[in-house]
């Protein structure tokens, strides 16, 4: 095939006709199990000031350095959103949704953008779907939300994860766990990439999130920071796994685990799966007291987590997982003849009205093209009209499967075809 003239841009991908019911699907799936959690859903624009997301992320992290997509008009910065977390918080201090009283569970689902290296499971713009508790510090709302993430993979069927936990502390416990961390890592400090040597100041933590070979031996045997987490903290910390345990949700205790945000405070956790490959985080999520007061509103706690839905879809395939039945259409009209089209085109409405699903052929093509059509979309029934069916006020209802068929007036046709 030739060269199309245009394509769309690396890393930002279509949802073709034949992959968007189980995009639907799994919407719909989000939607039922965030109901039943009862969070209300929250949509915010997909672009966001500049400042909002480099304050709310952090200077440091990577998606501000370099995975975002910024641009100017006139005076305004505009960058597409990277992740909702902030847009949320910003949207919650803005509207004074703290008003509506007690804690706001918002859930959102939608196309998030980074401008990262494309490779499978990594796109440009990829969707996510996640959950914030905003105004509430108490671990029943961790868990909550790591049970609301969980229930949606184990709803689909997708079981075969490894929830990984930790508390990354408050700003007191990760002070002294930073210092602690330095003093381990500063004699060999040379040795290691840079992106750790730059990171060792700012932000030691983040070290530990290395992937760079050459800083593994180092970030091993380093100090945990459970070792320093404050007795709030600590008690924060336990209470999370107390209530995990007692739902019988699994879990692995990772110290080295870190949120690529600044925000984050104490309960960090991470959802992976073997089944996909290199980047193998389904979800994620955690705390974070700190950024609803960095955005400009009171000091609020909050926690969330957000979750990766084409990784969702990739997890779906290597476990052939099907989200959605495959296409159909209840009724294709089938005619010969101007006077069948217009008859077929004027009861279409009556079949749709009556709650199925209806086509008929848009093209002029012969009566066995036709059928051929109905096949391929998949008809469950076709009704065949003719000059003899409309003289007769009869008309062949054809059962595609059973391949069976019924000459009936059109009104008992629509209410055999409503008792099926
Ligand atoms: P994060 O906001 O980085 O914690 O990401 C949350 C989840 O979104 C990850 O666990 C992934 O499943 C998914 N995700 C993040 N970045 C991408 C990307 N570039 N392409 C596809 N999925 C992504």
């Amino acid at each position: 095939m030739a060269k199309p003239k245009y394509t769309s841009h690396v890393g930002m991908v279509d949802i073709l006709p034949d992959e968007s019911p189980k995009w639907r699907a799994l919407e719909e799936i989000i939607h039922e199990e965030a109901a039943k959690f009862n969070f209300e859903e929250i949509r915010t624009p997909i672009m966001e000031q500049t400042e909002l997301i480099v304050r709310g992320i952090g200077q440091l992290t990577d998606i501000v350095s370099k995975e975002i997509f910024a641009f100017e008009k006139g005076d305004s910065h505009y960058v597409l959103r990277p992740e909702l977390t902030a847009p949320v918080v910003r949207s919650y201090v803005e509207h004074h949704l703290d008003q509506r009283g007690g804690s706001q569970k918002l859930y959102y689902i939608g196309p998030m953008f980074r401008a990262e290296k494309p490779q499978k499971g990594r796109q440009r713009q990829f969707h996510q779907f996640g959950a914030e508790v905003i105004g509430s510090d108490d671990p029943v709302a961790d868990v909550e939300i790591i049970a609301l993430m969980m229930r949606v993979y184990e709803r689909i069927g997708i079981t075969n994860f490894e929830l990984k936990l930790n508390s990354v502390g408050d700003p007191e416990s990760r002070e002294a766990y930073k210092e602690a961390l330095r003093d381990y890592l500063r004699p060999n400090l040379d040795k290691m990439s840079d992106v750790s040597q730059e990171r060792f100041e700012k932000n030691p933590m983040r070290i530990l999130d290395s992937k760079e070979e050459q800083d593994q031996a180092f970030i091993e045997d380093a100090p945990v920071i459970s070792d320093y987490l404050n007795e709030e903290s600590q008690q924060h910390f336990t209470l999370v796994k107390e209530y995990l345990d007692d739902l019988g949700i699994d879990y692995t205790l990772d110290p080295h685990l870190v949120r690529g945000m600044d925000y984050y405070t104490r309960t960090a956790f991470e959802l992976t799966s073997p089944d996909l490959g290199s980047q193998d985080a389904l979800a994620g999520g955690g705390r974070y007291d700190l950024l609803v007061e960095e955005i400009g509103g009171q000091p609020t706690p909050a926690v969330g987590f957000a979750a990766g839905m084409e990784r969702l879809m990739i997890a779906c395939e290597e476990l052939d997982i099907s989200l959605a039945d495959e296409k159909s259409v209840d009724v294709y009209f089938v005619t010969l003849g101007d006077a069948a089209r217009k008859f077929a085109l004027t009861h279409l409405p009556k079949v749709r009205e009556a709650g199925l699903s209806a086509t008929m052929d848009y093209k002029g093509r012969s009566m066995k093209a036709q059928m051929k059509d109905a096949d391929r979309e998949n008809a469950r029934y076709a009704i065949i009209i003719g000059d003899n069916e409309l003289a007769e006020g009869k008309y062949s209802l054809r059962n595609m499967k059973a391949s069976e068929e019924d000459s009936l007036t059109f009104e008992k046709i629509l209410s055999k075809l409503a008792g099926v």
